[in-house]
Parts: structure tokens; C-alpha cells; sequence
């Protein structure tokens, strides 16, 4: 039986549908990230857990407890803002320990549990400072620190870091990756970072205009993604997506003409109904730049050299340019014009609709 169960969920914020029919079990102990771009609904799917906005219908069960109704006190969940929030007159070991005095939890008690959070947050030594005293990674863990006193069923964490600058959200990353193993105690993150998603998730859930796009963990949503939007979503550089310019059918297979060069694909790869239209997606990675004439070829515009590895942005005709990633030290250079292969077996095709089109393995060949 799953630990935090969501069914049939949805809220209205007056005519704005913003949650249509959420469904979601989690496991205990899973750190669980909802994804997606600005205005999908994530932080107030995590919102509605926490119990800081009511759902119009369906329902939130956690522990076996139906908790839709409850409020936000008596949810047994802690969560942590991206502002901190924190209590400006109180020193950090004040802040620490509020829930718990609030709580009316014995005095040795809380001191106990202020010092071992404390110690395993290096808060030791900010005990007395006032939030102002403190810089933004240490208010965050501060903040953090204030919701694992209270030994909560789940943690929910509201873009905990993005008022962090880069090289911090980096550290911070780890830090919580390394609490949750610790604590082993059941987080939901919201992030619109799709590297933070990756990063720290169990599973990965993709948010899209207020409905679920996509659940998996991270290498199933960069490997098996089921729609245009999630391969676009997930992975830095983008999927390069190149409309297939004609589909030509005969018995055995359909080719795809693409550019000047040519991709077949036998039509039993093909799983369903044949797509009237298609989209192909190859990753940055899935491309080569090879010496002889191969699929396609272009130009290179532009090389971003990122020290292990390189993006060379390559113009494939008039109007489309594709990221191909190649080695650090490769040879090539800007105006260049250069052969192309695509690796056929990461090739993925979209169909009218942007959903995936299910294929077959492609046989494996005996020599
Ligand atoms: P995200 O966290 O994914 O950026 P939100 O959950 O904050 O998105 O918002 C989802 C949608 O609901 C947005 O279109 C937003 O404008 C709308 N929304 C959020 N809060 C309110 C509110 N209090 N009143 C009306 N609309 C809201």
C-alpha cells in the first residue's frame, strides 16, 4: 500500500482550472520532484498537500489517514519555503525549536533534538545569530533544519534553492540528497530546474497544464519519454526535432525523407495505427559528426566549448539548426561543413498529436 496516495484531485481558483485530475501514489522514504514550467500547477499541487489551499474535489490519504479535510497543523508534513521564512527576532536556536515549544514538547527533549539537527546541519556555531546575521545557504538550512525537528511524515520543499546563487544551489543539491538518505523520511520537491529534478528524484513527476504528463525516474523520462513535451523538457542541450519532410509507403517499409539524405524504417518497427504526420527527435548525443557522406550534412555555425565536451549548433537547411555534442578536442570548426549520422536505435518519432510512436527493437543483425 502506497504511502501518500492522491486521487482524482483537482482545484479551481475561481474560473482557472489549475489542477485537472491529479492521481498519485508514493512510496514512504521516496524523494519525489514535481517538474514543469511556470504555471503547470506544481506549487499548488504542493500546496494542497500541505493543506495551505483547499482542493475543489478528490482526495489526499497519507499513512493510511485521509488528511483532505485536515489542516495544515494536523497533516504531520513539514515544508520549507524558497523564502525561508524564518522567524527574524529569533536567534537560529529559537527558530529550531518553536514547533517543538509550540508543541509543548519537554524542555530536555527539545534541547536534544536542536543539538543532533543542529550537528548534522553545522548549525553549531550560528546558534545565537538572528536570521540577518546569516548568509542565504545558511539561512536555507536553517529553515531545513526547523522542519526536521519536527520529525515530520513527509517533507515538502517549495524551490527550496533557486534564491541561491549557482555554485550554493550546486552544494545545497547535495546536501539534501545526502539528508534524504540519512533520514530516509519521504520528500516532494518542486523545481522548475529540470537538472535538480534529475539530480535528486527517485521519480520524476512532469507537470503540463495543470494535469500529469509523465511519471518515471529520471532515465526513464530521458530515455522513454511518452510525448514532444517531456523529450523537450528533460536534457541540456534540448532534443533536436526534425520534421520528417515526406512519408513514402510501400509494402516493406516507409522512408522518411529527411533533408537531402534518406532514414528507412521497416513499417513493422511501426507498433498501432500509422501516424499521418511525423516528428523525428534524436538527442545531441545520438549524432556524430563523421567523415564520409552519411544521413545529412551542414554547416557549422557556432561551437560552445564547455572544457569536457563541446555543442557545435550546426545549420541542416535554411531555416533549422540541430545541437550536435561532440568531444572537447574534436577537430571542427565554425563555417565547416561536416557529415552527419544518426545512431538509428536512439532515433524517437512523435506523431500528429506530439505522443510517441511505439516501435519495435529493431532486429539485431547475425553475421
Ligand atoms: P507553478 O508552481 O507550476 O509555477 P502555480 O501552481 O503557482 O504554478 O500556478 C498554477 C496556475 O494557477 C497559474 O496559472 C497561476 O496563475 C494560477 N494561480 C495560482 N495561484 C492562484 C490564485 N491564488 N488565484 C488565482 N490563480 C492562481
Amino acid at each position: 500500500m502506497s504511502y501518500l496516495i492522491i486521487t482524482e484531485l483537482q482545484k479551481h481558483y475561481d474560473n482557472y482550472h489549475a489542477l485537472r485530475g491529479i492521481n498519485l501514489s508514493i512510496q514512504e522514504g521516496e524523494f519525489i520532484v514535481f517538474v514543469g514550467p511556470s504555471g503547470c500547477g506544481k506549487s499548488t499541487l504542493l500546496r494542497t498537500i500541505a493543506g495551505l489551499e483547499s482542493s475543489t474535489s478528490g482526495s489526499i490519504d497519507l499513512d493510511g489517514r485521509d488528511i483532505t479535510e485536515l489542516s495544515s497543523s494536523k497533516r504531520d508534513l513539514a515544508m520549507v519555503f524558497q523564502s525561508y521564512a524564518l522567524y527574524p527576532h529569533m536567534t537560529v536556536a529559537d527558530n529550531l525549536s518553536f514547533a517543538l515549544r509550540l508543541a509543548k514538547v519537554p524542555d530536555d527533549e527539545i534541547q536534544e533534538k536542536v543539538r543532533s539537527v543542529s550537528a548534522s546541519l553545522q548549525l553549531d556555531p550560528l546558534l545565537d545569530r538572528k536570521p540577518k546575521e546569516l548568509s542565504g545557504g545558511q539561512r536555507q538550512r536553517v529553515a531545513i533544519g526547523r522542519a526536521i525537528v519536527r520529525q515530520p511524515k513527509v517533507f515538502l520543499f517549495d524551490e527550496p534553492l533557486s534564491n541561491l546563487d549557482a555554485a550554493l544551489r550546486v552544494k545545497m543539491r547535495l546536501e539534501l540528497a545526502r539528508l534524504h538518505k540519512k533520514l530516509g523520511t519521504t520528500m516532494i520537491y518542486v523545481t522548475h530546474d529540470q537538472v535538480e529534478a534529475m539530480t535528486l528524484a527517485d521519480r520524476v513527476v512532469i507537470l503540463n497544464a495543470g494535469s500529469i504528463e509523465q511519471i518515471g525516474t529520471p532515465l526513464e523520462l530521458y530515455r522513454e519519454p511518452n510525448s514532444r513535451f517531456v523529450a523537450e523538457f528533460i536534457g541540456t542541450p534540448k532534443m533536436n526535432l526534425l520534421p520528417v519532410d515526406n512519408i513514402v509507403r510501400d509494402q516493406e517499409e516507409i522512408a522518411f525523407h529527411l533533408l537531402e539524405g534518406r532514414i528507412l524504417f521497416p513499417t513493422n518497427r511501426i507498433k498501432g495505427p500509422m501516424p499521418s504526420s511525423i516528428i523525428l527527435g534524436i538527442r545531441p548525443e545520438h549524432l556524430t559528426i563523421v567523415e564520409e557522406e552519411d544521413d545529412f550534412s551542414g554547416r557549422i555555425e557556432l561551437i560552445e566549448h564547455l572544457g569536457s565536451e563541446a555543442y557545435a549548433h550546426i545549420q541542416i537547411s535554411s531555416d533549422q539548426t540541430i545541437i550536435v555534442k561532440t568531444a572537447a578536442r574534436s577537430e571542427i570548426r565554425d563555417g565547416q561543413l561536416v557529415n552527419l549520422h544518426i545512431d538509428r536505435n536512439e532515433i524517437i518519432l512523435f506523431n500528429e498529436s506530439n505522443r510517441v510512436i511505439s516501435l519495435l527493437a529493431e532486429d539485431v543483425e547475425h553475421g
